[in-house]
């Protein structure tokens, strides 16, 4: 399957779901099997679809738990999802740190990458907002 085709799937699933106002659990069942299946056939754009539905939180949360990594000063910080649970590694030290299922503990792991690149790296402890499942969420 062409990559291209992969997206245009994805983003009219995704359009239509969004544009009939479906129930979170409608969204997550549907389109999380998808992105399995489509990453299955080789869809190495997937990243754009990250980028352009970043502001569905249930969108956001399912293409956070693919994993990813956060840039650090000389090191990365990698978010993972598995057994129901998120773990943060750092690419030098291991485990930082784990969370529960939800997407506040995802940011969370965000905002301790920043403070554990700033504390142990030398890093600018800057959060990188782009990855935060939910950038408008108020910290205690
Ligand atoms: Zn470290």
């Amino acid at each position: 399957m062409g990559r291209a085709d992969a997206s245009s799937i994805f983003d009219r699933v995704a359009d239509a779901l969004i544009a009939e106002n479906a129930a979170d659990t409608l969204k997550r069942n549907v389109l999380g099997p998808l992105i399995d299946a489509l990453r299955d056939a080789d869809w190495d754009t997937w990243g754009e679809s990250r980028e352009r539905y970043a502001n569905d939180l249930v969108i956001a949360e399912l293409f956070a738990k693919l994993g990813h990594e956060i840039d650090g000063n000389g090191v990365y910080g990698e978010i993972d999802f598995a057994d129901s649970a998120w773990s943060l590694r750092c690419s030098r030290h291991g485990l930082v740190g784990g969370g529960t299922d939800t997407p506040g503990e995802h940011d969370r792991l965000v905002r301790l990458w920043a403070q554990h690149d700033h504390e142990l790296h030398g890093g600018d402890g800057a959060v990188d907002t782009d990855v935060l499942i939910d950038p408008q969420a108020v910290i205690d």
